[in-house]
């Protein structure tokens, strides 16, 4: 593309930046849209965060995303929030408004819009929650909002998976959850489950990790989504996987996260064709081949 006087920037703060797939994601859209958008990555201290939203404000940025370690940290420093990423308690995408940024959360828009495209649903469905940390808190409100029947949390520390049950349990009406520990899960008696892996266990490169050790419980998992996408097939998918079940991993979630937010930058609309161009380049820069 020609970067020219009329060239919109965006970009994501965060620590560290140096491995994200947002540039693919935005860039590409850019040139398949025909947008004179450019979208690099800044490295953010956290001591420095403020100044990047303000300094990012003067220089006219029209959006960020907001990775980790900053994506709670950044709802005080602005200028209004979205009443979703309110209730989530994290902002992952930041919009240019003349007092400031409006923050929004389109991880679980993105998620949701991801789980979409593979047909798998969440309502009526009894959710098995792995973790409680804060991707596990946005995917148990989002579970709560979509109608599942039951969300089971299970976390090593049973304190957060409680807290987040409780709060959710306020927030959402009619919604069930219940905190529970890995070893209690054989004593459910349901017998089907939408399994979500949101802990941090099993990233690269301690690919072989599982949180959850094989056993009967994979039995009754029908589809496992797990929200790591390095590596591209989890330990815990290869589980679900050998038992019979479904799965899906963190990819698209980053993906359509990262259409959505295009998309409230620019107000347009990203189709599925383009949405699957893009997965492929991302797939590329990843070195997957299927
Ligand atoms: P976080 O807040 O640090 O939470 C980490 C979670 O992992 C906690 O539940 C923690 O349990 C658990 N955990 C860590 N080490 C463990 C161990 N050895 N044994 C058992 N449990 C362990 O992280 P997060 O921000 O929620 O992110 C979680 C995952 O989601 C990461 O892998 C991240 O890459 C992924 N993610 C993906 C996307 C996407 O677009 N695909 C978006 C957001 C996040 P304790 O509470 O007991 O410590």
């Amino acid at each position: 593309m020609k970067i020219n006087g009329k060239t919109t920037t965006c970009g994501l703060i965060g620590n560290p930046v140096e491995h994200t797939l947002s540039p693919v994601i935005h860039n590409n859209l850019a040139k398949m849209l025909g947008d004179n958008l450019v979208y690099v990555p800044f490295l953010v201290e956290n001591e420095a965060l403020e100044d990047a939203v303000k300094g990012g404000h003067a220089l006219h940025i029209r959006g960020m995303n907001v990775t980790v370690p900053h994506k709670s940290a950044v709802i005080p420093h602005l200028c209004a929030i979205d009443s979703l990423a309110e209730k989530i308690g994290a902002v992952n995408t930041l919009v240019y408004q003349k007092d400031g940024y409006k923050g929004y959360n389109t991880d679980m828009s993105g998620l949701l819009r991801a789980m979409k495209t593979e047909g798998i649903r969440i309502k009526d469905e009894n959710v098995l929650l792995l973790g409680a940390g804060g991707a596990a808190r946005a995917v148990a409100y989002l579970c709560a909002a979509e109608g599942a029947k039951k969300i089971y949390i299970c976390n090593r520390t049973l304190q957060k998976a409680e807290e987040i049950a409780a709060e959710i349990g306020e927030q959402v009406e009619g919604a069930s959850l219940v905190a529970l520990k890995y070893e209690e899960m054989e004593e459910l008696t349901e017998t089907s489950f939408l399994a979500i892996q949101c802990t941090s266990v099993g990233l690269h490169p301690n690919v072989s990790d599982v949180v959850l050790a094989d056993g009967p419980v994979y039995d009754k998992i029908h589809t496992g989504v797990d929200l790591i996408y390095r590596p591209y097939e989890t330990q815990f998918m290869k589980h679900v996987k050998a038992h019979g079940g479904k799965t899906m991993n963190g990819l698209k979630m980053l993906l359509y996260q990262g259409i959505i937010a295009y998309e409230l930058w620019n107000d347009c609309t990203v189709s599925e064709t383009q949405a699957d161009s893009i997965l492929q380049m991302m797939k590329e820069e990843m070195g997957i081949y299927e």
